[in-house]
């Protein structure tokens, strides 16, 4: 239960960065591979496509944007943006919530699941 929660938004930005890198890379390889034009055509495309995957991510991220709600964080006071009913901040990674109800409580990301509403 250490496990570290961050921000939606910057986790979704991160992976995308990753998919950009990881296609530059496959693509990379498949320059080592040019002999073999099965395996270099192979890479190549699917470099671009997670190229491509990663540009819908960052599209997918500025849909999310519109969504979440603007707040100021209450720990380093700076601007965040909560995504769906619990959230942390950009900045410090402090659990910030929507609902009054889960205000103090433990923080558990369970809670944006629509199932468990109220927890005993
Ligand atoms: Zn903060």
């Amino acid at each position: 239960m250490s496990l570290k929660y961050s921000n939606k938004i910057n986790r979704i930005r991160t992976f995308a960065l990753v998919l950009v890198f990881a296609g530059i890379l496959i693509m990379y390889v498949g320059i080592f591979f040019r002999d073999y034009t099965f395996v270099m055509v192979t890479t190549m495309i699917l470099g671009l496509l997670a190229v491509i995957a990663s540009t819908v991510v960052y599209f997918f991220i500025g849909l999310l944007s519109t969504r979440a709600v603007p707040i100021v964080c209450p720990n380093c006071e700076k601007a965040t943006k909560v995504l769906g009913r619990v959230d942390a901040c950009m900045h410090c990674d402090q659990p910030l919530t929507m609902d009054k109800s889960l205000e103090g409580k433990e923080f558990d990301e369970s809670y944006n699941s629509p199932k468990t509403t109220t927890k005993a």
